[in-house]
């Protein structure tokens, strides 16, 4: 065989490798439309721990580690004929929900992640040039958004977290008007999460306030972590309010090789504990090692899931 039919040969056979990825990733997110649904009713309660074993032992969590009964959804016609790994069709398969941060500043960042074909979930800030029309944008790629809440770090103002924030100077008022006009911004948002906040999410009387608006309105917290702080936890916990926690953060450091690392670390974590919640941000480096990294064999034996469907279980 000459060299040259060799490389039209290997060409081929990686488009028909590439459009089965593709397809069989488009069926993951498919079969994942439903979840939102499930959050439009009574808040659940979902403590994702940081340490193995340490999952939040409630109905909800005893649900997460069960596989759920009579939902093996509809294969489609595309995946029919193709030769598919087993997990896709496991209702238990470990899962990971990847979630991209800082969303709001240009257009293009939500339209490239969602040319990925993978079920990213968004984070979008309010007051900026494109929240809006990021949130359209994302809405009609059918992927799901939260708020992302700005919030006081340690070292504000130092670290700016960005147009009206949340600040400890604001009373009780000022800070659940500055909460309803983010969500009165950004009105299809299923959830919310913490930018920045380090000194914010470590206080009681403040995440109580938040998480408490939240749950009113049937809105899930997802803790950034970007403070060790157990209190959104303990709040969660008391409540009985929708919860996640970060397991890994994708980008810290802004190297591709680092980033595809930090992924094989969240796959890790969800085989190993059945599900993780990785964030990243838009960064040209976190697109390249996404793109790399979601259709290679690290996604093999975990099911890419929106937070909706993590929580939904
Ligand atoms: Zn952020």
């Amino acid at each position: 065989m000459s060299d040259r039919l060799t490389a039209v040969l290997a060409m081929l056979f990686a488009a028909l490798v590439a459009t089965l990825g593709g397809a069989l990733l488009g069926w993951g997110v498919m079969r994942l439309e439903g979840g939102a649904a499930a959050l439009t009713h009574a808040p659940l309660r979902l403590s994702v721990e940081g340490q193995s074993g340490g999952r939040d032992a409630g109905p909800a969590a005893a649900a997460l580690a069960a596989p759920r009964d009579g939902q093996r959804p509809e294969r489609d016609t595309e995946e029919q004929g193709a030769n598919a790994p087993e997990h896709w069709a496991d209702p238990g398969a470990p899962r990971l929900a990847i979630v991209i941060d800082d969303i709001g500043q240009t257009l293009s960042a939500p339209r490239e992640l969602l040319g990925l074909r993978v079920p990213i979930t968004f984070s979008i800030l309010p007051d900026l040039p494109y929240t809006r029309a990021a949130a359209e944008v994302i809405a009609q790629g059918r992927r799901e958004f939260i708020v992302h809440l700005p919030m006081e770090p340690v070292d504000y103002p130092i670290h700016d977290p960005g147009p009206s924030p949340l600040l400890f100077s604001l009373d009780a008022e000022q800070t659940r008007q500055r909460i309803e006009g983010y969500l009165r911004e950004l009105p299809g948002a299923i959830g919310a999460s913490n930018h920045m906040g380090s000194a914010y999410t470590a206080d009681a009387g403040r995440m109580m306030l938040v998480q408490q608006l939240l749950a009113e309105r049937h809105l899930f917290f997802l803790n950034s972590k970007t403070s060790p702080s157990r209190v959104p936890a303990e709040i969660a916990h008391d409540g009985r309010y929708a919860y996640l926690e970060r397991d890994v953060f994708l980008d810290n450091d802004r190297d591709e090789a680092l980033i595809a690392r930090q992924l094989e670390r969240a796959f890790a974590r969800a085989r190993q504990r059945g599900h993780a919640v990785a964030i990243g941000h838009p960064y040209p480096e976190t697109m390249q090692a996404l793109r790399a990294g979601l259709t290679g064999p690290a996604v093999h034996g975990v099911r890419l899931v929106s937070l909706s469907d993590l929580l939904a279980r």
